[in-house]
């Protein structure tokens, strides 16, 4: 199984970090080891000072595919979650400036946070999913599916060019504005569509 994640999805994300809007998808892995058991406290790794926080709406693939095409890419996934992309920004920062790979921002235990339920696609407009990250009971990240610069049909079927997509495979699509540092004793909740889907917390 693996994890795919989209960067810069959302304008008024890509605006706050400084960054450029891609004309294709950016995406990078986490190993599975990213994921961490359920329910279990994040414990901040000490080779950082400034662990961020990203809310994701999280497709779950559902059938083998190679070379997807955008008009059949929802026959490949028929659930949503929520997800969290722990991120090193510190050791992104330096990772970017000197143009190495992210995975060690990225990639640490952990770093994969999802939630335990996810959501039938039948029983949402998929244009329209809001979601959202409290931390400490404070509204801190908003997004809404409609804002997506690429779609969860054209990211998998861009993805699925490089990448055969197996089934549980994970793809985390992307995160809105609003990113920020997490320390000891937070708690941070993710909603979707008003329903509570993941809660951390952390050590
Ligand atoms: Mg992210």
């Amino acid at each position: 199984m693996k994890i795919i994640c989209i960067g810069r999805n959302y304008i008024d994300h890509i605006n706050e970090l400084g960054n450029i809007t891609p004309k294709e998808p950016i995406f990078f892995l986490k190993p599975e080891t990213a994921i961490q058991p359920k329910g279990h406290p994040f414990f901040i790794p000490d080779f950082s000072k400034k662990i961020h926080y990203e809310i994701e709406l999280v497709i779950r693939i559902n059938k083998i595919g190679k070379h997807i095409e955008e008009r059949f890419a929802y026959k490949y996934y028929n659930e949503i979650g929520i997800g969290i992309d722990f991120t090193a920004r510190d050791i992104q920062e330096e990772c970017k400036k000197k143009g190495l790979p992210w995975e060690k921002a990225k990639g640490f235990d952990g770093s994969a946070q999802i939630s335990k339920i996810f959501i039938n696609k039948k029983d949402i407009d998929l244009q329209n999913i809001s979601f959202r990250l409290e931390k400490n009971n404070n509204k801190v990240q908003e997004g809404n599916s409609k804002n997506m610069i690429f779609s969860f049909d054209k990211i998998i079927s861009y993805i699925s060019k490089f990448y055969t997509l197996k089934i549980g495979d994970l793809i985390y699509t992307g995160t809105p504005k609003g990113v920020g540092s997490i320390k000891k004793g937070d708690q941070l909740k993710g909603y979707l569509n008003n329903s509570k889907l993941i809660q951390v917390q952390i050590k």
